[in-house]
């Protein structure tokens, strides 16, 4: 398990001591979690004038990374790093899936989700100097998108929260899922229940189901 961590970190940017030496850092920390797997060494690419750009293939195991929806794939996809004037704008189109429940029929399902992203990310150290960089007050800043002092990109909080955002409120197992009868839970992808026999007139009772799981979504 630890394995696989160590290999996915990007220290493309760093010279060769100095991705042995991280390397044995990391694996000596135990027991390893998502933080490694997006985490990008910066530090070359913050030396270079705006509009320079790196891109990563991502093909990661993110099942780590939140506790609110359920990932049943690797997050694949690029991420393409631009240098811009205040820092890195991450630029990414992800795919992953994620267990759901229907929200018609209630049944688990695996739903497809794509991640499409745009984070602007901002050093907190000056690469050259070394000096702690003050920012103005008026610049609004986020601790998921800032730059370490180590020069390390880390995506995991931002990609987490655009996971969360990205799996559809009421997600449907098919297009067509016909739910639960509101009366007796029959499953009518199954078959139909006997509860629009009972009724008076079918025809108007059919229409009103409808309706009540329009207004009353599972
Ligand atoms: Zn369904
Ligand atoms: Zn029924």
């Amino acid at each position: 398990m630890p394995i696989w961590h160590a290999s996915l970190r990007r220290d493309f940017d760093m010279p060769p001591e100095w991705r042995i030496m991280s390397d044995a850092f990391i694996l000596n920390r135990g027991r390893l979690n998502h933080m490694d797997s997006l985490q990008f060494n910066v530090s070359q690419l913050l030396r270079e004038p705006s509009g320079a750009t790196r891109s990563y293939e991502l093909d990661d195991d993110i099942s780590d990374l939140t506790d609110q929806v359920q990932v049943t794939a690797p997050l694949r996809g690029t991420v393409q790093f631009t240098r811009t004037s205040d820092g890195i704008l991450v630029e990414g189109d992800l795919e992953t899936s994620v267990q759901v429940l229907c929200s018609r029929c209630a049944i688990d399902f695996v739903q497809p989700v794509r991640i499409e992203m745009e984070e602007e990310f901002r050093p907190t150290y000056d690469v050259v100097t070394g000096l702690r960089i003050v920012y103005d007050e008026s610049i609004e800043l986020d601790d998921a998108t800032m730059i370490d002092e180590r020069h390390m990109l880390d995506l995991s909080e931002v990609m987490r929260q655009n996971l969360i955002v990205s799996v559809p409120p009421f997600p449907t197992c098919k297009p067509d899922c016909a739910g639960l009868c509101p009366h007796c839970g029959q499953d009518l992808n199954e078959g139909t229940c006997n509860c629009l026999a009972d009724s008076t007139d079918s025809r108007w009772s059919v229409l009103q189901d409808l309706l009540d799981q329009r207004t009353n979504p599972a």
